[in-house]
């Protein structure tokens, strides 16, 4: 098949090269110069475990192509919408989305063959019967139904699985009202298995956000059971939802699914969707006149999580103006140099107001990083750099970089002797005794100033 695909970001790549890979060709429209010429030369723009390579052969073999407009993009069977939808006042802003739909239709209008037009960005239900389908109307006139077509087939991919989840997709929701387009496109990308749900555009949107919805609720959810244990001493949230978690019905064939590991107490979600994606839920709903009591006690929640975080660094350290901290993590999630919404570029922002000199360590996004935290913040790729004449250590992304460090070595950098396990990343690791664990989850531990290794 020809496919088009808008936007060359974790979505449109991971699709374009995935399709390109079973042997369609695909074209990408990418506005943006600098990640056309990196996708040209057979690299992602971002890290994606395995991309760069799938990339690099589709490239390579002329399956994968890359213009900048979208009137510049050959004629195609299936055109995929792949653009950002960011947050603006917790609503998404479609501005993209609706002027890549202008731009396709007009493409659209000088062709005669039958095309399908699939939105594939994250968008509040409604949007593609609606705005999406009356921008297309007015472009191709009454070929829509006939010869156009137009679907919604929300993306479930997780950054940094992103092609496994292409590989093994767990569902495949196509929604629409011409059935013979939502064929094509259920053709098209489940020839690799997963369960295909026919179903409208709408409620295809909807199983978008209540997926995302749901994983933020985990989320939150463990979050709010360790707020409460941060307040009653003798309680431990990792040892309380541990054991939630062994509930037979939380356990599928003996195994503990790796939804479970969203019930994990730390510094929040992030990330490009989880956040905006309860947003704009929560807004939709209000829209529609429905109170969302619970999401957004999540997004509440989650806002609470970085803040809580400098609040024990405050407690075990008896102040924080003028002191040295190493943050340790700053993309949103490990394996992902993704900073978008990161509770770790937070909790940095933070502790630069209350008055810590802050070094930073990241495994990929510490050079990205520049763009998002204080000029202030030294940024690292070498860890024991990072913790060098530090008071204290925070792990504020799960990097397993943190739990296979040579943590005797980092202590004899360290001035001070507290690690502070914003992700319960450290749990069951034995750390020198010159060093002391904190963790969020349990009621602060401080340790008395005349205690302290030389601060
Ligand atoms: P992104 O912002 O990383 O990339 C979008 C790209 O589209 C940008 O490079 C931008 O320059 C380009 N673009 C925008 N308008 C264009 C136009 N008219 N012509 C050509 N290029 C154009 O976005 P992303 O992270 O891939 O997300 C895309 C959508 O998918 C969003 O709605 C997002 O919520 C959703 N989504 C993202 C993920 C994820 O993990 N990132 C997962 C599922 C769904």
């Amino acid at each position: 098949m020809r496919v088009n695909v808008i936007g060359a970001g974790y979505v449109g790549l991971v699709t374009g090269a995935g399709l390109a890979s079973l042997g369609d060709d695909v074209c990408i429209v990418e506005r943006l110069e600098e990640r056309r010429a990196t996708v040209r030369s057979g690299r992602a723009p971002f890290h994606e475990p395995g991309l760069d390579e799938l990339l690099s052969r589709v490239v390579g073999e002329g399956r994968l192509t890359v213009v900048g407009e979208i009137e510049h993009a050959p004629p195609a069977d299936v055109w995929f919408i792949a653009v950002g939808t960011p947050s603006v006042d917790d609503r998404i802003d479609l501005g993209a989305v609706l002027a890549a739909t202008d731009e396709i239709g007009r493409a659209v209008a000088a062709t005669s063959t039958r095309t399908v037009v699939v939105v594939r960005s994250t968008v509040v239900p409604g949007t593609t019967d609606g705005p999406v389908r009356d921008r297309l109307a007015a472009a191709v006139g009454d070929a829509l139904d006939r010869r156009v077509g137009l679907c919604a087939q929300p993306e479930f991919l997780r950054e940094s699985t992103a092609l496994a989840d292409f590989v093994r997709p767990d569902r495949i929701v196509v929604g629409g009202r011409e059935a013979w387009a939502c064929e094509i496109v259920a053709g098209l990308v489940a020839r690799l298995g997963g369960t295909v749900i026919h179903t409208t555009a709408t409620n295809a949107e909807m199983m978008k956000y209540a997926s995302n919805a749901l994983l933020a609720t985990l989320v939150s959810f463990a979050n709010e059971i360790a707020a409460v244990c941060e307040h009653t001493p003798g309680a431990d949230a990792h040892d309380v939802l541990g054991s939630v978690c062994l509930d037979r019905r939380w356990q599928v064939d003996g195994r503990t699914p790796d939804l479970v590991s969203y019930l994990r107490a730390g510094a929040g979600f992030g990330g490009s969707c989880l956040p905006k994606d309860v947003e704009a839920l929560v807004s939709t709903a209000r829209d529609r006149g429905v109170e969302p009591w619970l999401l957004h006690g999540v997004l509440q929640r989650n806002r609470s999580r970085p803040p809580a975080l400098v609040e024990l660094c405050r407690a075990v350290l008896g102040g924080l103006e003028g002191r040295t901290i190493a943050v340790l993590g700053l993309s949103f999630k490990p394996g992902s140099d993704d900073l978008r919404r990161s509770p770790a570029v937070e909790l940095v922002q933070l502790l630069v107001a209350a008055g810590v000199v802050v070094r930073a360590h990241d495994p990929l996004a510490a050079d990205a990083a520049a763009a998002v935290v204080p000029a202030a913040v030294l940024r690292f790729d070498d860890l024991a750099d990072c913790v060098t004449g530090c008071d204290a250590a925070v792990v504020a992304t799960a990097w397993p970089e943190y739990r296979e460090a040579d943590w005797s070595a980092l202590a004899a950098r360290m001035v001070g002797r507290d690690v502070i396990d914003g992700r319960d990343a450290l749990r069951g690791i034995a750390l020198p005794a010159a060093l002391r664990r904190h963790t969020i989850g349990r009621v602060a531990d401080p340790q008395p100033l005349e205690q302290g290794a030389a601060r």
